[in-house]
């Protein structure tokens, strides 16, 4: 499990991240509920280790990361703009991790083939992702996440570059796709709506600081 004990990230006289204390069980799903400027993409970039903590712990499964750099983390990391690489087919950026990894060709293909089934898109390998709708680039971005089974995944406003209708239409399918995969995910995100549809638990943020936490239905609940 992820566990964050009293994180501070501070940039001059900002404090970004304000003594945050949260955790993820395994194979759950958390979502950081916050306006613009609250601290979420700070607080995502310094579990992947890309941010310097100026106090406290990101610990995984009991063992303090400090230290341990971004890719010996073994996280994924997914953002508002699916970042796919626009010169490799749909199926080369899924493989990409895989072949990082050094996994083999035909063992690649047919993880290609599983993912594109998962995220409801197949047969799409050979497509180019310029080609494809704003909502299939997120599905396809979703998938490359996923394909080395990340430990945890991160989400950082992954639908908001979407419209409403196809937000709430991905949010549903993003809800099934990580308890299927048993994936344990934290997701930052501004959007109520997105935050209840897709997670089990939630975490206000507000100037820094964890405003409330708790069941998705009960934060959702409390006025
Ligand atoms: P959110 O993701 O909720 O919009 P951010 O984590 O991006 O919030 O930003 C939190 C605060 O930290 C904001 O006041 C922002 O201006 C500031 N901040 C974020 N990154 C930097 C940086 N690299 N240098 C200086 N200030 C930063
Ligand atoms: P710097 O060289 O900038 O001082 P550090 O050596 O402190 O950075 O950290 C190296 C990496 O590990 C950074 O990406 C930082 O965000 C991350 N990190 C630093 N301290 C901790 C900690 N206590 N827990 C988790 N991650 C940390």
């Amino acid at each position: 499990m992820l566990e964050l004990d009293d994180v501070t990230v501070r940039f001059g006289a900002t404090v970004a991240v304000d003594s945050v204390s949260l955790s993820v069980a395994e194979g759950s799903v958390l979502a950081v509920l916050g306006p613009s400027g609250c601290g979420k993409s700070t607080l995502l970039r310094s579990i992947a280790g890309l941010e310097h903590l100026d106090g406290g712990r990101v610990c995984w499964d009991g063992r303090d990361l400090a230290g341990v750099p971004t890719h010996e983390r073994g996280f994924a990391l997914m953002f508002q703009d699916g970042q796919l690489f626009a010169h490799a087919s749909v199926a080369e950026n899924i493989a990409y991790p895989l072949k990082l990894r050094r996994v083999g060709r035909g063992e690649r293909a047919r993880r290609v083939a599983e993912l594109l089934e998962l995220v409801g898109l197949p047969g799409y390998g050979d497509r180019r992702p310029t080609t494809l709708s704003g909502g299939e680039q997120q599905r396809v971005a979703l998938a490359r996440s996923l394909a080395a089974e990340p430990a945890l995944l991160l989400l950082d406003e992954p639908l908001s570059a979407l419209d409403r209708s196809l937000r709430d239409r991905l949010a549903g399918d993003l809800r099934e796709i990580l308890v299927s995969t048993g994936t344990t995910a934290l997701m930052v995100t501004h959007d109520h709506d997105e935050a209840f549809t897709v997670a089990d638990r939630m975490a206000v943020m507000l100037d820094g600081r964890i405003a409330q936490e708790g069941e998705t239905v009960d934060v959702w609940r409390a006025p």
